[in-house]
C-alpha cells in the first residue's frame, strides 16, 4: 500500500515491485499510461512465492513479528510460541528483521509457484482488515485515556476539597479510596466501550 501510494502521489517508478515482476510492471504501465520499464533489481529479484517459517523452539514470544506483519499472518501471544499461517503469508519478509533471535526463515512454497492475482486480492483484504482493526483499537485507547485523565482530575479535585478539614491519616485513606474508585469507574467504562 505505501508503494502504491508513492506511485500515485509522488511519481515513484513503476518497476520497484519484485513480487509483481514484469506482469505487474506491464499492468501498472497500462493503468498509468506510462512506458514499460525493466524490473529494478536493486529492489530484489522476481522469485517464486516464499513464506515465513518460525523455528518455534527458539521463539521467545516477544510479539515483534506480529506487529510487523501487515496481513496478520502470524499467531501467538506475549511470552508464548508464535507460528506463521502459511496460507496467509505474502512472503513480504517484513517479520524477519525485527526478530531478536533470528528464528524466522523465508522458504520457497512447495511446489514452487508465482504470486497470483488471487493472492494479491486476498492479501489486500487482510491488509485492509488489519488497518481497520488498528484504527478501531487506537480510537478506543484515545477514548480510554481521556476518561482516565478526567476521572483522575475529578478525584484530585475532590481530595483537595477535603484536605483542609480532615486529619492526615484519614486524608491518606480517603485519597486512596477515591483514586481506586476513579480507576474502577474508568475500567468499567473501558470494558463497556
Ligand atoms: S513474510 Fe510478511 S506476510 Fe509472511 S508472516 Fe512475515 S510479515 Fe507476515
Ligand atoms: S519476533 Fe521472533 S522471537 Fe519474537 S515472537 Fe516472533 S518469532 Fe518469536
Amino acid at each position: 500500500m505505501p508503494y502504491a501510494q508513492a506511485i500515485a502521489d509522488e511519481g515513484a517508478a513503476i518497476n520497484r515491485c519484485p513480487p509483481g515482476g514484469d506482469e505487474g510492471i506491464t499492468k501498472l504501465a497500462s493503468l498509468l499510461s506510462v512506458p514499460v520499464l525493466e524490473l529494478d533489481t536493486s529492489c530484489g529479484a522476481h522469485l517464486p512465492l516464499r513464506v515465513a517459517v518460525i523455528d518455534e523452539q527458539f521463539c521467545i514470544g516477544c510479539t515483534l513479528c506480529i506487529q510487523a506483519c501487515p496481513v496478520d499472518a502470524i499467531i501467538g501471544a506475549n511470552k508464548f510460541m508464535h507460528t506463521v499461517i502459511a496460507a496467509d503469508c505474502t512472503g513480504c519478509d517484513l517479520c524477519v528483521t525485527p526478530c531478536p533471535v533470528d528464528c524466522i526463515e523465508m522458504v520457497t512454497v512447495e511446489p514452487a509457484r508465482l504470486w497470483t492475482t488471487a493472492d494479491a486480492t486476498e492479501a489486500r483484504l487482510r491488509y485492509d482488515k488489519r488497518q481497520s482493526r488498528i484504527a478501531e483499537m487506537t480510537a478506543i485507547n484515545i477514548r480510554t485515556e481521556a476518561i482516565v485523565e478526567s476521572e483522575i482530575g475529578k478525584s484530585v479535585q475532590a481530595q483537595a476539597e477535603q484536605q483542609s478539614t480532615q486529619p492526615l491519616a484519614q486524608k491518606n485513606t480517603d485519597k486512596q479510596a477515591v483514586i481506586a474508585q476513579a480507576l474502577a469507574r474508568a475500567r468499567a467504562r473501558r470494558l463497556g466501550a
